[in-house]
Protein backbone atom coordinates (compact mmCIF):
# COMPACT_ATOMS: atom_id res chain seq x y z
CA UNK A 1 0.00 0.00 0.00
CA UNK A 2 1.53 3.47 -0.82
CA UNK A 3 2.00 6.13 2.22
CA UNK A 4 -0.98 9.06 1.39
CA UNK A 5 0.24 12.32 1.66
CA UNK A 6 -1.11 15.93 1.07
CA UNK A 7 2.27 17.23 0.19
CA UNK A 8 5.41 15.01 -0.55
CA UNK A 9 8.76 17.28 -0.49
CA UNK A 10 11.62 15.81 -2.13
CA UNK A 11 14.76 17.02 -0.16
CA UNK A 12 15.71 18.02 3.23
CA UNK A 13 18.35 21.10 2.50
CA UNK A 14 17.00 24.66 3.85
CA UNK A 15 14.47 24.69 1.05
CA UNK A 16 12.85 21.44 1.60
CA UNK A 17 12.93 22.12 5.60
CA UNK A 18 11.52 25.74 5.05
CA UNK A 19 8.65 24.72 3.57
CA UNK A 20 7.66 21.76 5.57
CA UNK A 21 8.10 24.51 8.39
CA UNK A 22 5.71 27.26 7.05
CA UNK A 23 3.25 23.93 6.24
CA UNK A 24 3.20 22.53 9.58
CA UNK A 25 2.70 26.61 10.57
CA UNK A 26 -0.07 27.27 8.22
CA UNK A 27 -1.61 24.04 8.41
CA UNK A 28 -1.12 21.79 10.89
CA UNK A 29 -3.53 19.12 9.82
CA UNK A 30 -1.69 19.21 6.05
CA UNK A 31 -0.19 15.96 5.82
CA UNK A 32 3.27 16.78 4.48
CA UNK A 33 6.35 14.28 4.40
CA UNK A 34 10.32 15.36 3.85
CA UNK A 35 12.05 12.62 1.83
CA UNK A 36 15.81 12.89 2.19
CA UNK A 37 18.34 10.79 0.68
CA UNK A 38 20.89 11.09 3.44
CA UNK A 39 20.91 10.25 6.87
CA UNK A 40 20.69 13.71 8.56
CA UNK A 41 18.63 16.68 7.15
CA UNK A 42 20.13 20.00 6.08
CA UNK A 43 21.50 19.22 2.23
CA UNK A 44 24.63 21.31 2.02
CA UNK A 45 25.18 22.79 5.28
CA UNK A 46 27.22 21.54 7.42
CA UNK A 47 29.35 22.70 10.10
CA UNK A 48 32.61 21.57 11.33
CA UNK A 49 34.26 21.31 14.72
CA UNK A 50 37.64 19.98 16.38
CA UNK A 51 40.22 20.89 18.83
CA UNK A 52 38.13 24.53 19.75
CA UNK A 53 38.49 25.06 15.91
CA UNK A 54 34.74 26.02 14.00
CA UNK A 55 34.37 25.87 10.21
CA UNK A 56 31.79 25.49 7.36
CA UNK A 57 31.90 22.90 5.02
CA UNK A 58 29.30 25.10 3.42
CA UNK A 59 27.67 28.37 3.52
CA UNK A 60 29.24 30.77 6.12
CA UNK A 61 26.12 32.66 7.13
CA UNK A 62 23.83 35.05 5.29
CA UNK A 63 22.91 38.66 5.67
CA UNK A 64 20.29 39.45 7.86
CA UNK A 65 18.51 42.04 5.06
CA UNK A 66 15.79 39.68 3.57
CA UNK A 67 12.24 39.79 5.54
CA UNK A 68 11.67 35.98 5.09
CA UNK A 69 14.51 35.36 6.33
CA UNK A 70 14.14 37.65 9.80
CA UNK A 71 10.85 35.73 10.10
CA UNK A 72 12.33 32.73 9.85
CA UNK A 73 14.51 33.54 12.60
CA UNK A 74 11.70 34.76 14.79
CA UNK A 75 9.57 31.54 14.43
CA UNK A 76 12.28 29.17 15.20
CA UNK A 77 13.58 31.05 18.27
CA UNK A 78 16.83 31.29 16.60
CA UNK A 79 16.90 35.40 16.46
CA UNK A 80 17.80 35.20 20.35
CA UNK A 81 21.11 32.92 19.08
CA UNK A 82 22.49 34.52 15.99
CA UNK A 83 25.74 35.88 15.67
CA UNK A 84 26.37 39.46 13.56
CA UNK A 85 29.26 40.82 11.82
CA UNK A 86 28.13 44.27 10.21
CA UNK A 87 28.83 44.93 6.56
CA UNK A 88 29.62 48.38 8.07
CA UNK A 89 32.41 47.79 10.57
CA UNK A 90 33.88 44.24 8.35
CA UNK A 91 35.96 45.43 5.46
CA UNK A 92 36.61 43.48 2.46
CA UNK A 93 39.78 42.91 0.54
CA UNK A 94 40.19 42.24 -3.17
CA UNK A 95 44.02 41.07 -3.64
CA UNK A 96 44.99 43.11 -6.96
CA UNK A 97 48.90 43.04 -8.21
CA UNK A 98 50.00 40.71 -5.20
CA UNK A 99 48.04 43.00 -2.31
CA UNK A 100 44.81 43.04 -0.74
CA UNK A 101 43.18 46.70 -1.79
CA UNK A 102 40.18 47.52 0.90
CA UNK A 103 36.99 47.86 -0.95
CA UNK A 104 34.92 50.19 0.91
CA UNK A 105 31.24 49.65 1.32
CA UNK A 106 29.79 52.93 0.10
CA UNK A 107 29.57 53.93 -3.81
CA UNK A 108 30.99 57.70 -2.81
CA UNK A 109 33.94 56.11 -0.75
CA UNK A 110 34.94 53.50 -3.49
CA UNK A 111 35.04 56.36 -6.16
CA UNK A 112 37.07 58.27 -4.11
CA UNK A 113 39.65 55.13 -3.23
CA UNK A 114 42.37 54.60 -5.40
CA UNK A 115 41.31 51.35 -7.22
CA UNK A 116 40.81 52.38 -10.38
CA UNK A 117 42.84 55.44 -12.13
CA UNK A 118 41.20 58.37 -12.56
CA UNK A 119 41.04 58.38 -16.41
CA UNK A 120 39.02 55.22 -15.99
CA UNK A 121 36.73 56.42 -12.97
CA UNK A 122 35.46 58.68 -15.60
CA UNK A 123 34.74 55.68 -18.06
CA UNK A 124 32.37 54.40 -15.53
CA UNK A 125 30.41 57.78 -15.54
CA UNK A 126 30.27 57.35 -18.82
CA UNK A 127 27.97 54.50 -18.13
CA UNK A 128 25.04 56.82 -17.52
CA UNK A 129 25.34 57.16 -21.39
CA UNK A 130 25.28 53.50 -22.30
CA UNK A 131 22.27 51.96 -24.47
CA UNK A 132 20.89 48.60 -22.68
CA UNK A 133 22.92 45.86 -24.06
CA UNK A 134 20.46 43.25 -25.66
CA UNK A 135 20.89 39.65 -26.29
CA UNK A 136 22.31 37.18 -23.63
CA UNK A 137 25.77 38.50 -22.65
CA UNK A 138 27.88 37.20 -20.12
CA UNK A 139 28.63 38.85 -16.81
CA UNK A 140 32.51 39.71 -18.35
CA UNK A 141 30.90 41.10 -21.28
CA UNK A 142 28.10 43.34 -20.37
CA UNK A 143 30.33 44.99 -17.31
CA UNK A 144 33.27 46.13 -19.61
CA UNK A 145 30.06 47.09 -22.47
CA UNK A 146 28.65 49.66 -19.42
CA UNK A 147 31.85 50.29 -17.00
CA UNK A 148 34.66 49.80 -19.10
CA UNK A 149 37.69 47.14 -18.62
CA UNK A 150 39.05 48.95 -15.32
CA UNK A 151 36.37 47.49 -12.96
CA UNK A 152 36.61 43.90 -14.18
CA UNK A 153 39.03 42.47 -11.51
CA UNK A 154 37.06 43.69 -8.98
CA UNK A 155 33.83 42.32 -10.61
CA UNK A 156 35.20 38.86 -11.08
CA UNK A 157 36.56 38.70 -7.85
CA UNK A 158 32.64 39.23 -6.72
CA UNK A 159 31.28 36.05 -8.69
CA UNK A 160 34.63 34.52 -7.44
CA UNK A 161 33.20 34.71 -3.83
CA UNK A 162 29.61 33.61 -4.87
CA UNK A 163 28.73 31.94 -7.35
CA UNK A 164 33.06 30.43 -7.44
CA UNK A 165 32.13 30.86 -10.59
CA UNK A 166 33.79 32.13 -14.52
CA UNK A 167 32.47 35.66 -15.55
CA UNK A 168 33.06 34.82 -18.68
CA UNK A 169 30.32 32.04 -18.51
CA UNK A 170 27.78 33.10 -16.17
CA UNK A 171 24.80 35.18 -17.77
CA UNK A 172 23.85 38.66 -16.30
CA UNK A 173 20.74 37.92 -16.99
CA UNK A 174 20.37 35.05 -14.71
CA UNK A 175 22.66 36.08 -11.51
CA UNK A 176 21.70 39.78 -11.63
CA UNK A 177 18.04 40.02 -12.78
CA UNK A 178 17.49 42.88 -11.03
CA UNK A 179 20.18 44.83 -12.09
CA UNK A 180 19.12 44.56 -15.97
CA UNK A 181 15.46 45.35 -15.14
CA UNK A 182 17.43 48.17 -13.84
CA UNK A 183 19.20 48.93 -17.18
CA UNK A 184 16.16 48.50 -18.53
CA UNK A 185 14.15 51.26 -16.86
CA UNK A 186 16.36 53.65 -16.61
CA UNK A 187 18.83 52.93 -18.84
CA UNK A 188 21.73 53.32 -17.00
CA UNK A 189 22.94 51.21 -13.15
CA UNK A 190 24.25 54.51 -11.76
CA UNK A 191 20.75 56.37 -12.54
CA UNK A 192 18.85 53.76 -11.59
CA UNK A 193 20.91 53.08 -8.09
CA UNK A 194 20.76 56.92 -7.25
CA UNK A 195 16.98 56.37 -7.72
CA UNK A 196 16.87 53.79 -5.46
CA UNK A 197 18.90 55.16 -2.87
CA UNK A 198 15.98 58.22 -2.99
CA UNK A 199 13.07 56.45 -2.29
CA UNK A 200 15.06 54.37 0.52
CA UNK A 201 16.14 58.01 1.94
CA UNK A 202 12.45 59.22 1.60
CA UNK A 203 10.95 55.83 3.93
CA UNK A 204 13.94 56.23 6.32
CA UNK A 205 13.28 57.96 9.73
CA UNK A 206 14.52 61.85 9.73
CA UNK A 207 18.25 61.67 11.31
CA UNK A 208 18.34 57.90 11.23
CA UNK A 209 21.54 56.84 9.37
CA UNK A 210 21.46 54.42 6.20
CA UNK A 211 21.83 50.48 7.84
CA UNK A 212 24.22 48.14 6.55
CA UNK A 213 23.17 44.97 6.69
CA UNK A 214 25.09 42.25 9.04
CA UNK A 215 26.60 38.33 7.97
CA UNK A 216 24.29 36.28 10.16
CA UNK A 217 24.96 32.95 12.03
CA UNK A 218 25.20 30.92 15.02
CA UNK A 219 27.44 30.48 17.46
CA UNK A 220 27.64 26.64 16.82
CA UNK A 221 27.60 27.50 13.30
CA UNK A 222 25.32 27.59 10.11
CA UNK A 223 24.09 23.94 11.29
CA UNK A 224 22.07 25.33 13.75
CA UNK A 225 19.26 26.33 11.28
CA UNK A 226 18.43 23.07 9.65
CA UNK A 227 18.85 21.27 12.95
CA UNK A 228 16.59 23.60 14.71
CA UNK A 229 13.82 23.18 11.62
CA UNK A 230 14.22 19.10 11.59
CA UNK A 231 13.80 19.45 15.42
CA UNK A 232 10.54 21.61 14.67
CA UNK A 233 9.28 19.36 12.23
CA UNK A 234 9.71 16.26 13.80
CA UNK A 235 10.89 12.64 13.67
CA UNK A 236 7.77 11.42 11.58
CA UNK A 237 7.65 14.24 9.11
CA UNK A 238 11.16 13.89 7.39
CA UNK A 239 12.17 10.40 6.29
CA UNK A 240 15.75 10.09 6.17
CA UNK A 241 17.62 7.63 4.03
CA UNK A 242 14.98 7.61 1.81
CA UNK A 243 16.40 8.87 -1.98
CA UNK A 244 13.93 9.27 -4.29
CA UNK A 245 14.20 7.33 -7.37
CA UNK A 246 11.19 7.79 -9.83
CA UNK A 247 8.52 10.48 -9.72
CA UNK A 248 5.37 9.56 -11.91
CA UNK A 249 1.91 11.59 -12.62
CA UNK A 250 -1.00 9.84 -11.14
CA UNK A 251 -5.16 10.70 -11.51
CA UNK A 252 -5.07 12.08 -7.97
CA UNK A 253 -1.94 14.00 -8.17
CA UNK A 254 1.59 12.29 -7.77
CA UNK A 255 3.28 8.75 -6.87
CA UNK A 256 6.74 8.98 -5.60
CA UNK A 257 9.66 5.92 -5.32
CA UNK A 258 11.67 5.28 -2.42
CA UNK A 259 13.96 2.52 -3.32
CA UNK A 260 10.92 -0.80 -1.63
CA UNK A 261 8.44 1.93 -0.91
CA UNK A 262 5.65 4.03 -2.75
CA UNK A 263 4.05 7.89 -1.62
CA UNK A 264 1.41 9.22 -3.33
CA UNK A 265 -0.08 12.77 -2.96
CA UNK A 266 -1.72 15.57 -4.91
CA UNK A 267 1.33 18.02 -4.30
CA UNK A 268 5.11 17.08 -5.35
CA UNK A 269 7.80 19.60 -4.36
CA UNK A 270 11.34 19.13 -5.64
CA UNK A 271 13.71 20.89 -2.99
CA UNK A 272 16.43 19.75 -5.34
CA UNK A 273 19.97 21.16 -6.78
CA UNK A 274 18.83 22.32 -10.54
CA UNK A 275 20.82 18.98 -11.52
CA UNK A 276 19.12 16.80 -9.17
CA UNK A 277 15.65 17.68 -10.37
CA UNK A 278 16.68 17.26 -13.71
CA UNK A 279 17.42 13.58 -13.25
CA UNK A 280 13.86 13.24 -11.62
CA UNK A 281 12.19 15.05 -14.31
CA UNK A 282 13.45 13.18 -17.10
CA UNK A 283 11.16 11.62 -19.14
CA UNK A 284 8.15 12.98 -17.45
CA UNK A 285 7.02 15.24 -19.39
CA UNK A 286 9.42 15.99 -22.50
CA UNK A 287 12.76 16.85 -21.89
CA UNK A 288 14.39 19.92 -21.04
CA UNK A 289 16.61 21.48 -22.98
CA UNK A 290 19.68 21.07 -21.07
CA UNK A 291 20.36 17.73 -19.22
CA UNK A 292 22.96 19.08 -16.63
CA UNK A 293 24.15 22.53 -15.90
CA UNK A 294 27.83 23.02 -14.70
CA UNK A 295 28.84 22.93 -10.83
CA UNK A 296 31.62 24.68 -9.22
CA UNK A 297 32.86 22.55 -6.61
CA UNK A 298 35.41 23.58 -4.12
CA UNK A 299 37.24 22.49 -0.77
CA UNK A 300 37.62 24.78 2.06
CA UNK A 301 41.05 24.31 4.02
CA UNK A 302 40.94 25.33 7.83
CA UNK A 303 43.98 27.14 8.76
CA UNK A 304 44.50 27.55 13.17
CA UNK A 305 47.68 29.56 14.30
CA UNK A 306 48.73 30.35 17.40
CA UNK A 307 50.79 34.06 18.29
CA UNK A 308 49.05 35.51 15.17
CA UNK A 309 46.71 38.34 14.05
CA UNK A 310 44.69 39.13 10.86
CA UNK A 311 43.85 41.80 9.25
CA UNK A 312 40.66 43.84 10.31
CA UNK A 313 37.89 42.69 8.24
CA UNK A 314 35.47 39.32 6.78
CA UNK A 315 38.65 38.34 4.37
CA UNK A 316 39.62 38.46 1.04
CA UNK A 317 38.83 37.56 -3.03
CA UNK A 318 40.92 36.90 -5.89
CA UNK A 319 40.41 37.75 -9.41
CA UNK A 320 41.81 34.80 -12.13
CA UNK A 321 44.03 37.33 -13.53
CA UNK A 322 46.33 37.06 -10.44
CA UNK A 323 46.96 33.74 -10.97
CA UNK A 324 46.94 32.41 -7.84
CA UNK A 325 46.26 29.11 -6.45
CA UNK A 326 43.63 29.68 -4.12
CA UNK A 327 39.62 32.15 -4.65
CA UNK A 328 39.84 33.77 -1.38
CA UNK A 329 39.74 33.53 2.29
CA UNK A 330 37.14 34.28 5.19
CA UNK A 331 38.69 35.29 8.21
CA UNK A 332 36.56 33.49 10.22
CA UNK A 333 37.74 34.63 13.97
CA UNK A 334 37.28 37.89 12.83
CA UNK A 335 33.56 37.23 12.15
CA UNK A 336 32.01 35.35 14.72
CA UNK A 337 32.87 34.85 18.11
CA UNK A 338 34.32 31.23 19.34
CA UNK A 339 35.67 30.19 16.17
CA UNK A 340 39.15 29.33 17.90
CA UNK A 341 40.86 28.10 21.30
CA UNK A 342 41.73 31.30 23.21
CA UNK A 343 44.54 33.04 21.90
CA UNK A 344 44.32 31.79 18.28
CA UNK A 345 42.97 32.55 14.91
CA UNK A 346 41.12 30.71 12.26
CA UNK A 347 41.00 31.32 9.04
CA UNK A 348 39.30 29.21 5.58
CA UNK A 349 40.67 29.27 1.97
CA UNK A 350 38.71 28.40 -0.41
CA UNK A 351 40.30 26.59 -3.85
CA UNK A 352 38.98 25.55 -6.48
CA UNK A 353 36.05 26.67 -8.34
CA UNK A 354 34.69 26.91 -11.95
CA UNK A 355 37.78 27.32 -13.27
CA UNK A 356 40.08 25.02 -11.43
CA UNK A 357 38.67 21.70 -11.04
CA UNK A 358 42.09 20.19 -11.28
CA UNK A 359 43.29 21.39 -7.82
CA UNK A 360 40.83 19.48 -5.95
CA UNK A 361 42.00 16.29 -7.68
CA UNK A 362 45.08 17.21 -5.15
CA UNK A 363 45.10 15.08 -1.92
CA UNK A 364 44.48 16.64 1.53
CA UNK A 365 48.41 17.40 1.99
CA UNK A 366 49.60 18.77 -1.10
CA UNK A 367 46.51 20.61 -1.45
CA UNK A 368 47.32 22.12 2.45
CA UNK A 369 50.74 23.16 1.37
CA UNK A 370 50.03 24.67 -1.35
CA UNK A 371 46.89 27.16 -0.30
CA UNK A 372 49.46 27.47 2.73
CA UNK A 373 52.09 28.49 0.26
CA UNK A 374 49.50 31.62 -1.68
CA UNK A 375 47.92 32.89 1.62
CA UNK A 376 51.09 33.33 3.09
CA UNK A 377 52.36 35.74 -0.21
CA UNK A 378 49.42 37.94 1.09
CA UNK A 379 49.26 37.70 5.05
CA UNK A 380 51.84 37.87 7.66
CA UNK A 381 52.18 34.55 9.60
CA UNK A 382 54.15 32.20 11.56
CA UNK A 383 55.67 29.45 10.36
CA UNK A 384 53.73 26.57 10.87
CA UNK A 385 49.82 26.43 11.36
CA UNK A 386 48.56 25.31 15.13
CA UNK A 387 45.82 23.10 12.81
CA UNK A 388 45.40 22.48 9.18
CA UNK A 389 42.28 20.87 7.92
CA UNK A 390 40.65 20.35 4.47
CA UNK A 391 36.78 20.46 4.05
CA UNK A 392 34.81 19.19 0.80
CA UNK A 393 31.57 19.86 0.73
CA UNK A 394 29.24 17.80 0.13
CA UNK A 395 27.55 19.86 -3.37
CA UNK A 396 28.83 21.50 -6.22
CA UNK A 397 27.14 25.30 -6.82
CA UNK A 398 25.10 25.74 -9.94
CA UNK A 399 26.26 27.70 -12.66
CA UNK A 400 23.91 29.72 -14.54
CA UNK A 401 25.55 30.07 -17.62
CA UNK A 402 24.24 29.37 -21.36
CA UNK A 403 21.22 28.71 -21.89
CA UNK A 404 20.12 28.70 -18.05
CA UNK A 405 17.08 31.41 -19.23
CA UNK A 406 15.67 28.39 -21.57
CA UNK A 407 15.68 25.97 -18.92
CA UNK A 408 14.18 28.21 -16.72
CA UNK A 409 10.95 29.23 -19.00
CA UNK A 410 10.88 25.04 -19.12
CA UNK A 411 10.30 24.69 -15.77
CA UNK A 412 7.76 27.07 -15.94
CA UNK A 413 5.91 26.09 -18.56
CA UNK A 414 6.32 22.49 -17.16
CA UNK A 415 5.14 23.19 -13.48
CA UNK A 416 2.43 25.69 -15.24
CA UNK A 417 0.74 22.20 -16.96
CA UNK A 418 1.23 20.26 -14.11
CA UNK A 419 -1.37 20.99 -11.37
CA UNK A 420 0.64 20.14 -7.95
CA UNK A 421 4.02 20.09 -9.15
CA UNK A 422 6.52 22.36 -7.46
CA UNK A 423 10.32 22.67 -9.18
CA UNK A 424 12.47 24.91 -6.85
CA UNK A 425 15.67 25.02 -5.27
CA UNK A 426 19.95 25.42 -4.99
CA UNK A 427 20.31 26.80 -8.68
CA UNK A 428 16.87 27.86 -9.55
CA UNK A 429 15.58 31.28 -8.11
CA UNK A 430 19.13 32.03 -7.15
CA UNK A 431 21.92 30.12 -4.98
CA UNK A 432 21.98 32.43 -1.77
CA UNK A 433 20.27 30.80 1.57
CA UNK A 434 17.93 33.98 1.74
CA UNK A 435 16.74 33.10 -2.21
CA UNK A 436 15.77 29.45 -1.20
CA UNK A 437 14.13 30.66 1.97
CA UNK A 438 12.49 32.88 -0.04
CA UNK A 439 11.42 30.91 -2.74
CA UNK A 440 10.33 27.89 0.01
CA UNK A 441 7.91 31.43 1.27
CA UNK A 442 6.34 31.41 -1.78
CA UNK A 443 5.66 27.54 -2.52
CA UNK A 444 4.13 27.36 0.74
CA UNK A 445 2.26 29.83 0.77
CA UNK A 446 0.84 28.77 -3.16
CA UNK A 447 0.16 25.40 -1.73
CA UNK A 448 -1.48 26.17 1.64
CA UNK A 449 -3.36 28.84 -0.70
CA UNK A 450 -4.28 25.47 -2.98
CA UNK A 451 -5.20 23.87 -0.13
CA UNK A 452 -7.57 26.26 1.30
CA UNK A 453 -8.65 27.09 -1.66
CA UNK A 454 -9.46 23.07 -2.08
CA UNK A 455 -11.28 22.87 1.09
CA UNK A 456 -13.36 26.24 0.58
CA UNK A 457 -14.50 24.63 -2.36
CA UNK A 458 -15.02 20.96 -0.67
CA UNK A 459 -17.62 22.88 1.73
CA UNK A 460 -19.09 24.86 -0.75
CA UNK A 461 -20.36 21.31 -2.43
CA UNK A 462 -21.65 20.58 0.99
CA UNK A 463 -24.07 23.38 1.52
CA UNK A 464 -24.79 22.93 -1.86
CA UNK A 465 -25.97 19.42 -1.31
C1 LIG B 1 30.42 25.41 -0.63
C2 LIG B 1 29.19 26.25 -0.55
C3 LIG B 1 29.24 27.50 0.08
C4 LIG B 1 28.10 28.30 0.16
N1 LIG B 1 28.17 29.50 0.82
C5 LIG B 1 27.07 30.26 0.97
C6 LIG B 1 27.08 31.43 1.79
O1 LIG B 1 28.09 31.76 2.42
N2 LIG B 1 25.93 32.16 1.87
C7 LIG B 1 24.78 31.79 1.23
O2 LIG B 1 23.77 32.50 1.32
N3 LIG B 1 24.72 30.66 0.49
C8 LIG B 1 25.82 29.88 0.36
N4 LIG B 1 25.76 28.70 -0.34
C9 LIG B 1 24.48 28.32 -0.94
C10 LIG B 1 23.51 27.66 0.08
O3 LIG B 1 24.21 26.72 0.83
C11 LIG B 1 22.35 27.04 -0.70
O4 LIG B 1 21.58 28.08 -1.29
C12 LIG B 1 21.36 26.20 0.13
O5 LIG B 1 21.97 25.53 1.19
C13 LIG B 1 20.65 25.23 -0.81
O6 LIG B 1 19.66 24.53 -0.10
P1 LIG B 1 18.71 23.48 -0.86
O7 LIG B 1 17.87 22.85 0.17
O8 LIG B 1 18.02 24.13 -1.97
O9 LIG B 1 19.71 22.42 -1.52
P2 LIG B 1 20.64 21.33 -0.81
O10 LIG B 1 21.28 21.89 0.38
O11 LIG B 1 21.52 20.79 -1.88
O12 LIG B 1 19.63 20.22 -0.34
C14 LIG B 1 19.05 19.28 -1.21
C15 LIG B 1 18.76 18.01 -0.42
O13 LIG B 1 18.13 17.06 -1.28
C16 LIG B 1 18.66 15.77 -1.02
N5 LIG B 1 18.44 14.95 -2.23
C17 LIG B 1 19.05 15.05 -3.43
N6 LIG B 1 18.55 14.14 -4.30
C18 LIG B 1 17.60 13.45 -3.62
C19 LIG B 1 16.72 12.38 -3.98
N7 LIG B 1 16.71 11.83 -5.21
N8 LIG B 1 15.88 11.91 -3.04
C20 LIG B 1 15.86 12.44 -1.78
N9 LIG B 1 16.68 13.46 -1.40
C21 LIG B 1 17.53 13.96 -2.31
C22 LIG B 1 20.12 16.04 -0.70
O14 LIG B 1 20.69 14.96 0.03
C23 LIG B 1 20.03 17.33 0.11
O15 LIG B 1 19.89 17.08 1.47
C24 LIG B 1 26.88 27.86 -0.42
C25 LIG B 1 26.82 26.62 -1.05
C26 LIG B 1 27.96 25.81 -1.12
C27 LIG B 1 27.89 24.46 -1.78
Amino acid sequence: MPHLKDTLIVGAGLTGLVIGHKLKLSHPEHQVVLLEKSPSPGGVISSFSDAGYLAEYGPHGFLDNCAESRELLEETGLEAECVRASLHTFVRYVCINSKLMVIPQSPLKIIRAPLIPWPDKFRVLGELFKKPLTGEPTVAKWAEYRFGKALLPYIDAVFTGTYAGDYNELKIDAVMPGLRQMEREHGSIIRGALAKARTARKKRPKGRPLEMPSMTSFPDGMQRLPQRLAEMLGQQMISLNSAVTAIKKIPRGWQVEVQNDTYQAANLVLALPVNQSLNLLSGLDGEPPLKKIPEAWIATVVFGFDQASLPPGFGYLIPEREQRFTLGTLFSSNMFPNRAPEGHIVFETLVGGRRHPERLQLDDETLAAHALADVKELLELPDTPHYTRVLRPSGGIPQLEKDYGRLLQWRNDLVGRNHGLYVCGFGWEGIGLNDMIKTACSVSETISSRATQTQEQAEAKKIYF
